[in-house]
């Protein structure tokens, strides 16, 4: 029988709606008390960790959770599930992607319904996560998200939709699989990606989003000896408004790592347009292209590879591509 390990860290699928309809965090955990579940088909071990709403999840709280997979795979564990709220899910699946050696299957779910809700969505996630990180053919596969019947990567998927149950989406790609009754089906292999190996995470790291008619002021105000890296999310292919170039170039000539991806939900930035601004221009000043994730995923791989130490070179090929 496979040995699971389930961590849960908070979110809406811990929670329930009180007498005025407000959704709360309730002190036990509802889904962590359900040992019932799959019985007789998986050993499940239960770690509650942290009890906190998504919004205040940290890098910090990412690492713990980094670090007690880590523990939990010395002690023979075969696959982990991870219950989390939705609103930063993505952030700590892709950090747990690029930082966990890719042994055994571990899973992310949570829910958009809490527990008492009608409709709630909660506790088959888990299930469903339970079975998928409890299935053979999810060894190799990355860190996943599991909702609503649908597999995906960790390093593509995204919330889209604030309420919806089927909010979870990967853009350009797809899922990677889907749940049948009782058992994965996946119809997608990933490319490997390196992995990185830290021990403590970096601070101030920025995301900013390029808006038509933008100009330097944000930029002006990451400019001092604080600010360890920024992303931007740019417009279209890679472009920027012109009027943001010189407090761009003076984050550059600090030595500031500046990664560049695109705001737009599907596709990959890239170095096309030759024109002031443009992904060309951007590329030459210094910016580093980062192929396929979105605007808060490039952040945590930003942040990671800080962490680990990475500058220059080695720096820029692991953000260069999301695949490698
Ligand atoms: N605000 C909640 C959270 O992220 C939403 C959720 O869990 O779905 O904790």
């Amino acid at each position: 029988m496979k040995k699971i390990l389930a961590i849960h860290t908070g979110g809406t699928i811990s929670m329930s709606q009180n007498a005025q309809g407000d959704v709360v965090p309730n002190a036990k955990n509802p889904i962590a008390q359900e040992a019932t579940i799959l019985a007789g088909r998986v050993h499940l071990v239960t770690d509650e960790m942290f009890n906190l709403p998504s919004p205040h999840v940290t890098p910090v709280e990412m690492l713990k959770i980094q670090q007690r997979i880590l523990r939990a795979e010395a002690d023979g564990i075969d696959g982990v599930v991870i219950t989390h709220g939705t609103d930063t899910l993505e952030e700590t699946a892709y950090f747990l992607d690029l930082t966990l050696p890719n042994t055994i299957p571990v899973v992310v779910t949570g829910a958009m319904r809490s527990s008492n809700e009608i409709g709630s969505d909660g506790m088959y996630n888990f299930q469903s996560a339970i079975e998928v990180a409890a299935d053979d053919a999810s060894q190799g596969n990355g860190v996943m998200v599991v909702m609503n019947d649908e597999i995906h990567s960790a390093r593509y998927v995204t919330k889209t939709h604030t309420t919806n149950v089927a909010t979870f989406r990967t853009p350009t790609f797809g899922p990677i699989g889907i749940v049948a009754k009782d058992h994965a089906v996946y119809f997608q292999k990933l490319i490997r990606q390196a992995t990185c190996q830290i021990d403590h995470v970096i601070d101030h790291v920025y995301l900013i989003k390029a808006y038509a008619g933008m100009d330097g002021s944000l930029f002006e105000f990451l400019d001092n000896d604080a600010t360890a890296g920024v992303v931007i999310e740019g417009l279209g292919a890679g472009n920027l408004p012109p009027r943001t170039l010189p407090a761009i170039q003076q984050l550059l000539d600090r030595q500031i790592p500046l990664v560049l991806v695109s705001r737009c939900y599907n596709g990959v930035a890239e170095d096309i347009y030759d024109y002031d601004g443009g992904g060309i221009q951007l590329r030459k000043m210094g910016l580093m292209l980062c192929q396929g994730l979105n605007g808060q995923k490039a952040r945590i791989k930003l942040l990671v590879g800080l962490s680990a130490g990475l500058t220059g070179d080695e720096l820029k090929d692991f953000l260069r591509t999301a695949v490698s």
